[in-house]
This record gives structure tokens, C-alpha cells and sequence, in this order.
């Protein structure tokens, strides 16, 4: 598709090849929670959830604050929405959007616990966050037992699945210390197994621990970046495709003298004549200052373009001296071909990082053969 202005497009068709892709590694009757936080990884989380929910992909979602969850539920999503991270000040949101809370800390529990009574709910599901490692937020396996007990009788409420996170599952290396989680994370299921007499669901595995422990699904899977293209290994990378293409036109063209300096702070100073076109993305649309100077680059009509200078905040410029091209000549970001993750890595970081930040003002685009 050729475009006119800077546009994000969103293939759905993609985006099912990967949940399918994602869900033959699973063994029967493993539920697949869509993780759709941070706009779906840039993306549009409407759009995806709304998508995975009309194409039966998707047995529940996860976003990480309340207020995507509220967005969700607007937009008519009706499956259940685990929030990943919410505070005590979500507690009437949450149950005004039907959302369903991670209780990390105990103090949290406690609030949760007054707050349920309060409002006179019953059985009101929330998920037990398991600290096997990762550090970040959760309860100790010596903490679960004390959490149980300020749990029991409290029929207000009910937990409904328990899980914890692998901190390093695209690393193989690493593999000796997941095994210790996953052990650890054991140890917690069967504590609350002795607390609980209903059915918990487990989940502990993110997309590379989808691809890399199939020994540890438990009863569910959480997965993101899969969904959106990514396999974060080379080996399995050819059984996914990047669900986006970002995509701009040249906006003007100007030809340089030897001398002459491009963008802000002499940031690019010319040592030959030279063609400069410039670009409408930004550091303001998630391209960050890193990708100057050389770092990053653009692909036009499939020559690689390094963006010179400083990025401005709602643009760049990139080098095409030689390249004979006009203004309005389509310009490719990122594609399937020149993917977001290798634009990422020239700046040293993740596609995660360079997806997630892309502005909500790029146009999005959605395809769907
Ligand atoms: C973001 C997140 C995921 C998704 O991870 P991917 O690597 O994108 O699959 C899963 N679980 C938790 C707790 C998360 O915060």
C-alpha cells in the first residue's frame, strides 16, 4: 500500500498467523492470555483485542495500568482484562470496568480485602502475583503461606489464577536460573494448593518461555511480543511476521554544498555535495535522538538510507546524495523485510522498546485480506 503521510500499518492477517504460530507449541486446553498493554506494543490495543476477541484467538488479555483496561472495556471488549499493575486508587475503576487486579504486596491485599467488604462484593477475581526471581513485584514463597491466611474466609473475593515471570527466557544461557524459577514457582502452586480448595489457574511463561519451556506453561501462556512478530531468536524467526510497517514519504529535498550543516547544533556538517531528504517521525514518535548521527537509518526503494544530524522532534534527515529520487517518494521505516528489531539494535536496544514508543499521532492503518 503507498502512503501519503507518515502511516503505521497493522496487519490482522499477520497478527493470527502469530497467535497460531505461538499456539502449536502448546498442548491442549492451555490458555493463551493476550498481553495488549502499552497501546498493544505500539500498535493499537483496541484494535488488536478487538481483533483476537472477534477471531476467538484469545481466551483473556492483560494490559499493565487500569486505564488501558478501561479503554478496552469502552471499546466493548468483553473478556476477562488481568491488570498487571495496579494501586490502590484503581480499586473503584476496576471493579466499575469489570477489570481484574493483580494483588502484588500486602498491602495491597489488605486494601483489597476492606475495599471488597465495602462494596459488598462476592467472589470478586483477582490474580496472586509469585516472586520467583525476577524481583520486581510479587509475594516471597515465605510470604504466600501469611498471604493465604489473611485470605481465608474472605468470600468477597477470590483468587482465580497465580503467576509468576521468567526473567530471562529468551536467553538459553540462562536456562539454569529459569529452571530454579520454574522449581520455585512449583513450590508456590503447591502452597496455595494446600490453601485452596478451587481450581487456580498457573501461568508463568512469556512468548520465549512459550518457545524455550514447554515444560513450564502450566494452564495458561502470556504472550506480547510474539503476537506482534517477534521470536526474539534468529532460529524461530522464520515461523513469525512483524505485524507492522511504518512508512513515510520524502517531504522535501534539499541539495548541500560541501560545508553546509543539516538539523540543530551543527549536528551533521557536509563534506561533499550532497542530497538531503527530510522525513516527518521524530524523537516525539518513539525514534529517539540515538538513531542520529549515522546510527539509524530508512530504506527508499530499498537502498539504506542513514539519517543524518540530530532527529528533531518531529523529524529527520537522511542522506540520498546519488540516489536520484523525488519528494513524495516512499520512504520505509521500519517492514517484514527491514524489520523494527534491526533498527533497534543499531541503538543497542529492543524492538520492544522502539515499538512501544511510537506515538499515538502516526496515523494507524489497519489491513486485513
Ligand atoms: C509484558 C509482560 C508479558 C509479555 O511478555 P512478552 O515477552 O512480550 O511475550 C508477560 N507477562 C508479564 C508479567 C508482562 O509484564
Amino acid at each position: 500500500m503507498s502512503v501519503q503521510e507518515t502511516t503505521l500499518e497493522i496487519h490482522l492477517d499477520n497478527l493470527q498467523h502469530n497467535v497460531r504460530q505461538l499456539k502449536k507449541h502448546l498442548k491442549e486446553g492451555t490458555r493463551f492470555l493476550a498481553v495488549v498493554k502499552a497501546n498493544s506494543y505500539g500498535n493499537s490495543s483496541v484494535a488488536v483485542a478487538q481483533y483476537l476477541e472477534k477471531k476467538d484467538l484469545a481466551d483473556e488479555f492483560a494490559v499493565a495500568f487500569t486505564s488501558e483496561g478501561i479503554e478496552l472495556r469502552k471499546a466493548g471488549v468483553t473478556r476477562p482484562i488481568l491488570i498487571f499493575h495496579p494501586q490502590l486508587v484503581d480499586f473503584e475503576d476496576i471493579v466499575r470496568y469489570n477489570l481484574e487486579p493483580t494483588l502484588y504486596s500486602k498491602r495491597l491485599i489488605t486494601h483489597f480485602i476492606d475495599f471488597a467488604k465495602e462494596k459488598q462484593l462476592h467472589q470478586y477475581p483477582f490474580h496472586l502475583k509469585c516472586n520467583s526471581g525476577m524481583n520486581r513485584l510479587g509475594f516471597s514463597v515465605e510470604e504466600i503461606d501469611e498471604v493465604c491466611e489473611l485470605l481465608k474466609g474472605h468470600e468477597e473475593l477470590k483468587v482465580r489464577t497465580a503467576f509468576s515471570h521468567l526473567l530471562a527466557s529468551e536467553d538459553l544461557q540462562a536456562r539454569p536460573f529459569m529452571e530454579k524459577q520454574i522449581a520455585l514457582f512449583k513450590a508456590f502452586q503447591k502452597k496455595l494448593e494446600n490453601h485452596f480448595s478451587h481450581k487456580i489457574i498457573y501461568h508463568n511463561c512469556n512468548t520465549s518461555g512459550i518457545l524455550n519451556y514447554p515444560e513450564a506453561h502450566f494452564d495458561m501462556v502470556r504472550s506480547g511480543i510474539g503476537m506482534y512478530g517477534f521470536a526474539n531468536d534468529p532460529r524461530l524467526q522464520k515461523d513469525f511476521k512483524p505485524i507492522t510497517t511504518l512508512k513515510s514519504i520524502i517531504s522535501q529535498i534539499h541539495t548541500i554544498q560541501k560545508g553546509d550543516y543539516v538539523g540543530y547544533n551543527f549536528g551533521f556538517q557536509a563534506q561533499k555535495p550532497m542530497e538531503i531528504a527530510t522525513i516527518s517521525v521524530g524523537h516525539a514518535d518513539g525514534l529517539n535522538r540515538i538513531y542520529g548521527k549515522e546510527v539509524g537509518f530508512v530504506f527508499i526503494k530499498d537502498k539504506k538510507c542513514p539519517i543524518v544530524g540530530n532527529v528533531c522532534m518531529d523529524m529527520i534527515m537522511v542522506d540520498i546524495t546519488g540516489l536520484d529520487y523525488e519528494e513524495g517518494e516512499e520512504v520505509v521505516i521500519f517492514d517484514e523485510r527491514h524489520t523494527s528489531e534491526t533498527l533497534a539494535e543499531t541503538a543497542k536496544t529492543i524492538s520492544y522498546e522502539l515499538i512501544t514508543s511510537l506515538s499515538r499521532r502516526i496515523k494507524r492503518v489497519f489491513i486485513e485480506d
